[in-house]
C-alpha cells in the first residue's frame, strides 16, 4: 500500500545544524500553504489503497489541529485509506499543549514523533534548540495523558562536547519515559552550518571517532536491555511498533510526497516537488504541476536502491527475493567484493541472506559502496 508524506516547512527558529527544507513560521504563508496542500492532495488522488500518512518537517506541530484535520480529510477523500492507517505527526516539545494534542488526536493523528535530541540542557543549548529537557519530559507525559499510545522520541549522538557518559544519560532518561519507538542518529554537521562557527567560538569539540562508535553501540545495548528491538540502523521500537511509514522507504515500497520539496516514488518513477515554499504555493494556485526532476528509475537504480535500503534493516536482504524481483544473483555479482567484509565479521552471509551485525552498521556506508557500479 502507498505511504503519504506531507511536508510542513515551518519552524519557530532555525536550529544551527539544520539542513532540512524549512523556513521561519509566517501565519499568512502557513494559511496559503495548507490550502495548497489540500488542493495538491485532492488533485492527485486516484483512490488507490494507502495506509500511512506522515507529517514531517520543519515543525508540523506548528500547524493548527484544524489544518491537520483538513489535510487528513483530503487524504481520506482522495485515497482509499485503510481503517487502521498509521498517521504520524512530528512535533517539537515546546509547541504542544494539552488542547493542541487533543486537537491533533481528534484530527486523526495516532502517532507522535518528538524531536527531543538530548535530555541535557547544555547540549540542547549548543544545538540552539528552543526546548529544555524538562519541557521534553512534560510534552511526553502530556501526550500520554491525551491518549497517544504510540510515541517516538528522537535523540542525536556525537554532539559538541558530548561524552559517552553524557549520551548514556539521555538514553537512560528516554528509557525511563518508555516511548514506543526511538530514533538515534549521529549528528552530521554540514559544511556551512552555523554550528561550525558556534563550535569555533565556544571552543567546543567532538569526541573522538572511537567514542562515537561507543555511543552507538552502548546506546543500542541499553535499548536491548530495556526490551526494545532494533529494526534499522538508527531505529528501535517496542515489539511490533516500528514506523510503518518509514519501513516503506527501506523495503522498496511506494510513497507520494506532498508539499514543497517532497519526494515521491511510484510505478518505477521518482520525482520531487519544487523546493521553495512560495514557488510551491504559487504553482498549486496557478494549477501548474509542482513536480520537478521526474525520472523513471532504471532497473539498475532500482536494484541499487533495494540493496542499499534492505541492508539498513536488521532483517537484512533476502537474496532469493532480490533475485525474483530483479533477476540478479547478488552474491554471484558482488560476492567477490563483499567477501572481505564477511571475513572481518562486519557482514553476515549464510547463502540465503546478507545482514549487518551491529559492528557492520558502523561501517555500513563503506560496505554499501560495493553496490555502486
Ligand atoms: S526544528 Fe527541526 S526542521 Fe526546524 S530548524 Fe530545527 S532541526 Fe530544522
Amino acid at each position: 500500500m502507498l505511504g503519504l508524506y506531507v511536508h510542513v516547512p515551518f519552524c519557530s527558529a532555525i536550529c544551527n545544524y539544520c539542513n532540512f527544507n524549512r523556513g521561519l513560521f509566517d501565519p499568512g504563508l502557513k494559511e496559503r500553504y495548507v490550502t495548497a496542500l489540500v488542493t495538491e492532495i485532492a488533485g492527485s488522488g486516484d483512490g488507490s489503497p494507502a495506509d500511512t500518512i506522515f507529517f514531517g518537517g520543519g515543525t508540523p506541530s506548528l500547524l493548527e489541529p484544524s489544518d491537520v484535520a483538513a489535510v487528513i480529510g483530503a487524504c481520506r477523500e482522495s485515497w482509499c485509506m485503510a481503517p487502521d492507517s498509521e498517521v504520524t505527526l512530528e512535533a517539537n516539545p515546546e509547541t504542544v499543549t494539552p488542547e493542541r494534542l487533543a486537537g491533533f488526536r481528534r484530527a486523526g493523528v495516532n502517532r507522535l514523533s518528538y524531536g527531543v535530541q538530548s535530555f541535557r540542557d547544555d547540549e540542547l543549548g549548543r544545538l540552539s534548540r528552543l526546548h529544555s529537557a524538562g519541557r521534553a519530559v512534560e510534552a511526553f507525559h502530556m501526550a500520554r495523558s491525551e491518549g497517544f499510545d504510540n510515541i517516538s522520541l528522537d535523540l542525536m549522538m556525537w554532539l559538541p562536547q558530548q561524552t559517552v557518559a553524557h549520551w548514556l544519560e539521555s538514553v537512560d532518561r528516554l528509557i525511563e519515559l518508555g516511548p514506543d519507538h526511538a530514533s538515534m542518529y549521529l549528528l552530521e554537521i554540514y559544511p556551512n552550518a552555523p554550528l561550525r562557527d558556534a563550535m569555533a567560538r565556544g571552543q567546543w569539540s567532538l569526541a573522538p571517532d572511537d567514542d562515537a562508535a561507543e555511543m552507538y553501540l552502548s546506546g543500542l545495548d541499553r535499548m536491548d536491555e530495556a526490551g526494545y528491538v532494533q529494526y534499522e540502523i538508527s531505529n528501535v521500537s517496542r515489539p511490533g511498533r516500528y514506523s510503518r511509514h518509514n519501513v516503506k522507504y527501506w523495503t522498496d515500497g511506494e510513497w507520494l510526497g506532498f508539499g514543497c520539496g517532497a519526494h515521491s516514488t511510484r510505478g518505477g518513477v521518482r520525482w520531487k516537488n519544487v523546493s521553495a515554499t512560495e514557488d510551491y504555493v504559487a504553482a498549486v494556485a496557478a494549477g501548474r504541476s509542482t513536480a520537478t526532476d521526474i525520472r523513471p528509475l532504471s532497473p539498475e537504480e532500482r536494484l541499487e536502491d533495494a540493496l542499499f535500503t534492505g541492508l539498513r534493516l536488521n532483517a537484512g536482504l533476502d537474496l532469493a527475493a532480490v533475485s525474483d524481483r530483479y533477476g540478479v544473483d547478488v552474491w554471484a555479482r558482488y560476492g567477490g567484493d563483499l567477501q572481505p567484509f564477511v571475513d572481518q565479521g562486519v557482514l553476515f552471509y549464510d547463502g540465503r541472506s546478507l545482514r549487518l551485525p551491529r559492528a557492520g552498521m558502523l561501517v555500513a556506508h563503506e560496505i554499501m559502496t560495493v553496490f555502486i557500479r
